[in-house]
């Protein structure tokens, strides 16, 4: 049995294993896709504290040699099932069930969908959740970008250096988006910004080749010929196999205060994954820090009881 079982190997995830590791409790991460989490495919990161900059990636290496360096077990395998309540708990992956005396979910959040005609169908075939990832396949080509917070207007910018044309689609009348992005994204001279429009269906043959634009005011549709369609319209948790144990927020993000407890004794949310304002590296690295502080306090306290 492990002291603390970690779901994710983001930056909560593997703050919770350093912090874990050198307080000397036995420790696995299990992750389902690769070690990094969401920051792994950022271009920059310059908002870390005493990091001036670095590069998503880097930063997820870093984390995770430094995690490996204290011992860190991590497992490369995604969590399908839970039985958190009792005090030996068990986290099931595809592969096995694992137990421990403490949990911390760090599964982080994922990138919302449109949930218009075609989406899924041409996902990884024109549709794209990551500019950065996937920008440089679009050389030349014309492309829509979905959205209209900080995210999607930076794709923008960043689709549209290489990019013959981006058209932004954004279903309200402003951005949400800071100025400064903003007054960049309308002085480029071949950004066409659609308000008030969604993408109603995504079409094509092999890839994408159309996507149909709807205008929500005047309720026209404008058929472009296209060939990606770059999803940026927020984050969303997925909580679902928690639901029937740990309490979530109306939101489905995991409800727990800064302390980052569950309502279950011994679980704990760390990351993007919980209630909170601000979901951030600083704010997640926080988290695993402090998930793992509580879960050692719960495991001596165990140990005195017993
Ligand atoms: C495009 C983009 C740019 C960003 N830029 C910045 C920035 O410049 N500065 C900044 O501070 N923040 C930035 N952020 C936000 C930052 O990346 C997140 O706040 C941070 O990654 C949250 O860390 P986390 O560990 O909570 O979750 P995540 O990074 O989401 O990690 C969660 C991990 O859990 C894994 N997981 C999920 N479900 C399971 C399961 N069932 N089983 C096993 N593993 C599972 C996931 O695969 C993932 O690896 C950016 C985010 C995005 C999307």
């Amino acid at each position: 049995m492990f002291d603390m079982i970690i779901i994710g190997a983001g930056t909560a995830g593997l703050t919770a294993a350093i912090y874990g590791l050198r307080a000397g409790l036995s420790v696995v991460v299990l992750e389902e896709f690769i070690y990094g989490g969401q920051i792994a495919n950022t271009p920059d990161v310059e908002n870390y504290p005493g990091i001036e900059k670095i590069s998503g990636a880097d930063f997820g290496i870093t984390l995770y040699e430094q995690a490996k360096k204290y011992g860190a077990l991590i497992k490369f395998e995604g969590v399908k099932n839970i039985k958190l309540t009792g005090q030996v708990k068990e986290v099931s992956t595809n592969k096995t069930t694992y137990q421990g005396k403490t949990v911390i979910i760090a599964n982080g959040a994922k990138r919302r969908k449109l949930g218009c005609k075609g989406e899924e169908e041409f996902s990884g075939r024109g549709v794209s959740y990551c500019a950065t990832c996937d920008g440089a396949f679009y050389k030349g080509k014309e492309v829509v970008i979905v959205g209209g917070g900080n995210t999607a207007v930076e794709d923008a910018l960043f689709l549209a250096n290489n990019c013959q044309k981006v058209h932004v689609v954004h279903r309200r009348d402003s951005f949400r988006a800071s100025q400064v992005l903003v007054d960049s994204l309308k002085a480029r001279e071949n950004i066409i910004i659609h308000y008030d429009s969604v993408v109603e269906e995504i079409s094509g043959t092999k890839s994408v080749e159309r996507a149909i634009i709807k205008n929500l005011k005047d309720n026209t549709a404008t058929e472009l010929t296209i060939s990606g369609v770059f999803v940026a319209v927020g984050l969303e948790p997925d909580n679902s196999i928690y639901q029937s144990e740990i309490l979530l927020d109306k939101n489905g993000y995991i409800q727990a205060g800064e302390n980052c407890k569950t309502n279950v004794e011994g679980v704990y949310a760390a990351g993007d994954t919980r209630t909170k304002t601000l979901r951030q590296l600083v704010t997640a690295a926080a988290d695993g820090a402090v998930a793992a502080f509580e879960a050692g306090n719960y495991i001596n306290q165990m140990q005195i009881q017993a």
